[in-house]
């Protein structure tokens, strides 16, 4: 007969993010903890607005750990909550995005269920910020931070298991939505060289701003059809700021928002 009070076992969960962090702390637990990776659940939210390179990524990683990968849509995906939203772009203060995009899916996928939560914060981030779930019956646990790994381990193994960065990686600093308010303006250039179909679809919600009377942007450094004016200029102060980061290692002194350690970004985006 079957015992109906039986427990559920505890979940444990990883979300790829197809950012070098989370995906160097699946490799590390699969190594270090082969008996949490038997049981450890894969999963990836995708917001619909993913770069090609993330998604190629996180193929790859399927591949590679012969695991699938569960794929977290949000059913209603970014236009659905942008009008929710009153038609306001999501900034770094109004995280909707985030909240409706990524949290909720992981959220109804866990459902009730105990679940340990594995995030790829590193030892030298402590003051990393993210959105991580409150819900009683997920906690969260932080490798890296246990076991003091900090970003030269990090590059160390993905570089030694093959898959190396994702290649996103040569000219974006995070993963994320195409339209991520969190990038760099010289990023923003980098997004038109390489995808001006997503840069004029990101340039659409401005304009649609505009066209209601509102003057919010993406970036908080000009409107995206400034940006593009101002392309030269944008990458001349990146290179400018890469050579005095090559002088002066600990100090950024044009590219200030270079620096990763600094950045805003979201556990669940960016990891
Ligand atoms: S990647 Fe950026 S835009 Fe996309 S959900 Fe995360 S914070 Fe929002």
């Amino acid at each position: 007969m079957n015992d109906v009070t039986e427990k559920k076992p505890v979940r444990h969960l990883l979300g790829l993010s197809g950012g070098k962090d989370s995906s160097a702390l699946a490799i590390y637990i699969r190594d270090k903890y082969p008996e949490i990776h038997e049981k450890m659940e894969y999963f990836f939210s995708d917001t619909g607005a993913e770069l090609p390179e993330t998604l190629e990524f996180v193929d790859q990683l399927e591949a590679y750990f012969g695991k699938k990968i569960t794929r977290l849509n949000s059913e209603k995906g970014f236009e659905h909550y942008f009008k929710l939203n009153g038609n306001i772009l999501p900034t770094a203060k109004m995280r909707w995005c985030t909240t409706n995009l990524k949290l909720r899916p992981f959220e109804e996928f866990v459902g009730n269920d105990e679940a340990i939560t594995y995030v790829g914060i590193r030892a030298d981030e402590p003051q990393r910020q993210g959105y991580i779930s409150t819900k009683p019956n997920i906690s969260a646990r932080y490798p890296f931070v246990e076991d003091s790994k900090d970003i030269n381990d990090i590059r160390e193994i993905l570089e030694s298991s093959g898959l190396g960065l994702p290649a996103y990686y040569q000219w974006r600093s995070r993963s994320g939505c195409y339209f991520c308010f969190f990038q760099r303006k010289d990023e923003w250039i980098s997004l038109h060289e390489r995808y001006p179909d997503l840069y004029k679809k990101a340039m659409s919600y401005e304009e649609f701003h505009k066209a209601h009377g509102r003057d919010h942007t993406w970036s908080e450094g000009g409107s995206l059809e400034d940006l593009l004016k101002r392309a030269d200029e944008i990458k001349n102060n990146k290179q400018l700021g890469k050579e005095l980061e090559k002088l002066k290692p600990k100090k950024k002194l044009i590219d200030r928002d270079s620096d990763e350690s600094d950045d805003l970004g979201c556990l669940m985006c960016r990891l």
